[in-house]
C-alpha cells in the first residue's frame, strides 16, 4: 500500500513537472513555475516599476541565510547534512554569484526532525500543505532574507531537485518565499552529477528574479519556437529546450544568433557544467532585488 502510493505521487508529480520528465527526459527537475499570465502580469508590473528606478550601482549587499535542515532521522541518509556540507553549499553559493553584487551569509542552521515534511513535502496538490506548514514553522526574515530548506522529497518524485519562489512573489504572499530543495545535493551529497551544490545557486537564481535560460511557456510547458526568449534577457540566446548533462557544445535554434547557454545557472546541465550568469541576467537580478527586496 505504501508503495503503491509512492508511484502514484511520483506519477503525478511527473505531469506536473511536465516536459521536463516527458519528452527528451533531462535529470534536472526544477518545479519553479509560472502561468503566462501570471508572468503577463509580473512583467507588466517590473517593467512599470523599473522604469521609474533611479540609476543603481552594483553595489556590494549582504544577503540573510537561514538554512533550514529538515531530516527524517538523524542519518546523513535521511537528511541530516552534516555542517561541513552546510558550510560547503554556502561557498559553491557565494561562487556562484561571485560577479554579481550579492553575498550570502548563513545567519543560522536549523535541524528539525519531521519524516512528513522530509517524505512529501512538495509545492504540488495536497501535499503543499507540508511545505505550507514546514515554512510557517521555520521561515525567518524578512523580503531580504534567503530561507533555504533541504528535504527529501521521497515519496514526491525522483526527479526532482528543488523549486523557489520569484522575488515578484514575496509581497502577494510572503510566508511562501524561499528555495527548497534536495538535501542530497549539496557539495559531497549523494546525487551523484548533482552534488556539487550547483541545484541551490540555480533555485537562488530564481530567488533573485531570474527565469531559465530555455524557452517556456505556460506554468513551464515547453515552446516550439525559437522566435522568442522567455527569460527576457537580451545577452542569453534564444534555446528551445533544457540541457541534459554538459555537452561540448549545443545550438537547439540554429537560425538564431548564439549557441545555447549550457554553462549558465539557469539552464539544466550538470553541476559540473555551470559556470556563470551573464551580465544582462546580473542587470535583471539587480532591478528585481531593488524593487521585490528593496536591496
Ligand atoms: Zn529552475
Amino acid at each position: 500500500m505504501i508503495a503503491l502510493k509512492a508511484v502514484v505521487l511520483a506519477l503525478s508529480a511527473v505531469s506536473a513537472l511536465g516536459h521536463q520528465l516527458a519528452s527528451r527526459q533531462p535529470k534536472r527537475g526544477c518545479a519553479t513555475e509560472i502561468s503566462a499570465a501570471q508572468k503577463d502580469a509580473v512583467e507588466a508590473d517590473f517593467a512599470a516599476r523599473r522604469t521609474g528606478l533611479p540609476a543603481k550601482k552594483a553595489a556590494p549587499v549582504t544577503i540573510p541565510t537561514y538554512f533550514h535542515i529538515i531530516r527524517a532521522e538523524e542519518t546523513v541518509d535521511r537528511g541530516d547534512i552534516p555542517e561541513s556540507q552546510v558550510i560547503a553549499q554556502m561557498d559553491a553559493l557565494n561562487a556562484a554569484f561571485v560577479n554579481t553584487p550579492y553575498t550570502f551569509e548563513l545567519k543560522e542552521t536549523t535541524r528539525t526532525t519531521n519524516e512528513t515534511w522530509f517524505d512529501v513535502a512538495s509545492p504540488w496538490g495536497d501535499d503543499a500543505v507540508y511545505q505550507d506548514d514546514m515554512k510557517a514553522t521555520l521561515r525567518r526574515g524578512g523580503r531580504e532574507s534567503l530561507n533555504l530548506y533541504s528535504l527529501g522529497f521521497t515519496d514526491v518524485s525522483d526527479g526532482l531537485l528543488g523549486y523557489s519562489t520569484f522575488a515578484s512573489s514575496y509581497e502577494s504572499n510572503p510566508q511562501d518565499d524561499g528555495v527548497v530543495f534536495l538535501y542530497s545535493t549539496v557539495p559531497g551529497g549523494s546525487r551523484a552529477i548533482y552534488n556539487l551544490g550547483g541545484t541551490v545557486s540555480h533555485e537562488v537564481g530564481h530567488w533573485v528574479g531570474l527565469y531559465h535560460t530555455f524557452n517556456e511557456g505556460d506554468g513551464g510547458e515547453e515552446w516550439d519556437t525559437c522566435d522568442v526568449s522567455t527569460d527576457l534577457v537580451d545577452d542569453t540566446p534564444a534555446q528551445l529546450y533544457p540541457t541534459n548533462g554538459c555537452p561540448e557544445r549545443s545550438d537547439t535554434c540554429p537560425d538564431v544568433p548564439g549557441d545555447d547557454a549550457i554553462h549558465n545557472y539557469m539552464d539544466y546541465s550538470d553541476d559540473v557544467c555551470y559556470n556563470n550568469f551573464t551580465p544582462g541576467q546580473v542587470e535583471r537580478m539587480i532591478a528585481q532585488m531593488a524593487i521585490y527586496r528593496g536591496l
